[in-house]
């Protein structure tokens, strides 16, 4: 037993079609629709099987009441558990979730063994919604039921090692109560993203604004969700957003041998970090800052939204 044991398996659940200037990208874009698959994961510690949310549910439901959907061959998350990686859903002891939205919580009742664990900000929000998100929780006053309609959550409150190895943080912005989960392996700390970045491009930044994290657009509080960014940022040695496709799709495990491992918190001349220093016991794991010439580099060869791989 021990982090050497402990696997990511990255589930696509669908494709969703969204905008990439007035969702995945803040200035972005705008007008110009870009395919982004749903992930969520199952994760293996050798002692606990636990997902990290459960995805979309079928195209029909995900085009009537929210985006335009593409299953395109990818199956829900329990028939991908059993068909595809050979686990029972009922094997399954606890489901974490980064937040309640509707694209991260389908199913989750097809798992009768698992706690249900979620931030005690969404688990209200999700049984409150605030009107302007009724759809975005499937709130049962627009005649749909909830896939959490009569579940009982686990609430998170803190950040905290919630399992062996797996530890909840804040990541607000998003949604009101959004949460990143840290997963530790023999590379390092491994961060489920949900969406507080969509794609790894939203980590990097926005030369013509000098943004130093060319942010999403998609949020409840713009502060919070740019705090959350560089968080994410001061943590990972690799993420996995939800809906970006090269980061999920690099392997079908992870972590794997020869996996990119990102510079933590690394300074860009030019570009300024708004929010503090690294988090408490973690100030050894900050990057070297880049110097002027590194930067330049690094910024010419930076991807423009507008010219991103289609898929
Ligand atoms: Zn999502």
């Amino acid at each position: 037993m021990g982090i050497t044991e402990t696997k990511i398996y990255p589930i696509n659940t669908g494709w969703l079609e969204a905008d990439l200037g007035t969702y995945i990208f803040w200035k972005g874009p705008a007008g110009k629709k870009y395919w982004n698959p749903v992930y969520c994961y199952y994760v293996d510690t050798g002692k606990h099987k636990i997902l990290v949310d459960t995805g979309l549910c079928d195209e029909e439901r995900a085009t009537k009441y929210h985006h335009k959907c593409e299953k395109r061959g990818c199956l829900e998350v329990h028939d991908h558990l059993e068909q595809k990686l050979g686990v029972h859903p009922d094997e399954i002891d606890a489901i974490v979730f980064t937040h309640l939205h509707w694209d991260h919580v389908q199913n989750m009742k097809k798992f009768k063994n698992a706690r249900y664990i979620a931030p005690k900000g969404e688990i209200e929000m999700a049984y409150n919604p605030l009107p302007l998100y009724y759809r975005t929780y499937e709130c049962g006053i627009l005649d749909i039921e909830p896939p959490y309609a009569g579940c009982v959550f686990e609430a998170v409150e803190e950040e905290c090692e919630v399992l062996p190895g797996i530890t909840m943080f804040h990541t607000p912005g998003h949604s009101v109560g959004h949460m990143g989960v840290t997963v530790t392996t023999s590379m390092g700390d491994i961060v489920i993203a949900g969406d507080a970045i969509f794609c790894e491009r939203n980590l990097d930044p926005n030369p013509s604004e000098k943004w130093r994290h060319w942010v999403p657009a998609r949020f409840v509080n713009s502060f919070e969700g740019w705090k959350s960014v560089e968080e994410i940022d001061k943590r990972a040695d690799y993420v996995l957003p939800c809906h970006d496709e090269p980061a999920n799709a690099r392997s079908t495990v992870y972590p794997y041998e020869g996996m990119p491992i990102r510079k933590r918190r690394q300074p860009i001349p030019g570009y300024k970090f708004y929010f503090g220093d690294m988090p408490a016991g973690m100030a050894n794991k900050a990057a070297p800052a880049m110097s002027k010439k590194e930067a330049d580099e690094f910024i010419a060869s930076l991807v423009d939204p507008k010219d991103m791989a289609e898929y």
